[in-house]
């Protein structure tokens, strides 16, 4: 199913994520991890491509899994540090799959080679005019409430954006953000642009200390200190802080739904338990 026909219900939705295994020894037992994220019913699977040190190669394997479960599949797709070649031999693998969400990212710029390759990809919105070339897929793409980090201002990224959309772009997956309000500033200057797509938003549970520190080095998420009090507390109490990043998840749900974001990702880590817990929590709110 196309997540496009999901998100356009007047439902909420609730949706994870997984990343594929660093290594094909780990597939089966990865496998386990798909069925248990399925058990739990979410609108749509995603599963990362080449992120978080997961190997880009099982992508369109994972993602066949979890369609065989009867979730529908979203595979992630990244073209920074491909060819055009190896894209549309990645394209006609998930067609022949049945295949049909695409969630189409630049990715990271490797520090390998130079880039732009000659002929290749700059930006995502080139990957999207050639999945939509190569068939019927439900393309989406990613944004940023707090600004992509190498955009010059948010304006110059939102120009940016409108034109992933109005490159065939059906909708858009957040970055993670830890206060609300980053959410909806960001929905209201990107409707000032004529984005109307649905915004999914991405929601991320903390659930150790070191995994908040890693995300602010990396992203530079901004944490409100309601937040980093709760690590400051309960980041030497492994389960104390499970539990409280799972609540405050929860809440950060819990205040979107109301205030009419109906379509919300989980960015899962493989950790269907977590996932498990936030949507045990949400059951009148998510109805599965
Ligand atoms: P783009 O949309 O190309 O934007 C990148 C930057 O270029 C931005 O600053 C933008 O303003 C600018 N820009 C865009 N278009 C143009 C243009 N035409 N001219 C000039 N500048 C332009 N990474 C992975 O490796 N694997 C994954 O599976 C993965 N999944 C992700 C899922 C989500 C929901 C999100 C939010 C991110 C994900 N990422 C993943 C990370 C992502 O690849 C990086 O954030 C990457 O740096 C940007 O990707 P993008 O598709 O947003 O790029």
């Amino acid at each position: 199913m196309k997540v496009s026909q999901l998100l356009k219900e007047d439902k909420v939705t609730i949706s994870c994520e997984l990343f594929p295994p660093k290594q094909g020894a780990q597939l089966e037992n990865y496998k386990a991890i798909v069925a248990k994220t399925a058990e739990l019913k979410p609108a749509y699977i995603s599963c990362t491509y080449g992120a978080t040190g997961g190997t880009s190669d099982y992508t369109v394997e994972i993602a066949d899994a979890i369609n065989a479960h009867g979730v529908p599949a979203i595979a992630h797709l990244t073209c920074a540090s491909s060819t055009k070649e190896k894209v549309s031999s990645v394209i006609t693998q998930l067609k022949e799959r049945n295949i049909e969400n695409i969630l189409a990212l630049r990715g990271d710029i490797p520090e390998t080679v130079d880039f732009p390759l000659p002929n290749q990809y700059h930006h995502a919105v080139e990957l999207i005019a050639h999945i939509k070339s190569m068939g019927d897929f439900c393309i989406g793409g990613a944004c940023y409430p707090e600004g992509h980090p190498e955009a010059k201002n948010m304006d110059e990224d939102l120009g940016y954006l409108k034109e992933k959309v109005d490159a065939g772009c059906e909708y858009l997956t957040t970055q993670m953000f830890f206060d609300n309000n980053i959410y909806y500033n960001f929905m209201y200057k990107a409707l000032k642009k004529n984005i109307d797509v649905p915004v999914v938003a991405g929601i991320m549970p903390v659930t150790n200390a070191s995994q908040i520190k890693r995300i602010i080095s990396l992203s530079g998420n901004l944490v409100p200190s309601k937040f980093l009090n709760i690590v400051d507390r309960f980041g030497d109490n492994p389960d104390a802080m499970k539990q409280a990043g799972i609540a405050y998840a929860t809440e950060q749900i819990i205040d979107l739904v109301a205030n009419g974001a109906n379509h919300i990702h989980i960015y899962s880590m493989n950790k269907p338990d977590v996932a498990g817990a936030i949507m045990d929590n949400l059951s009148h709110i998510y109805v599965r």
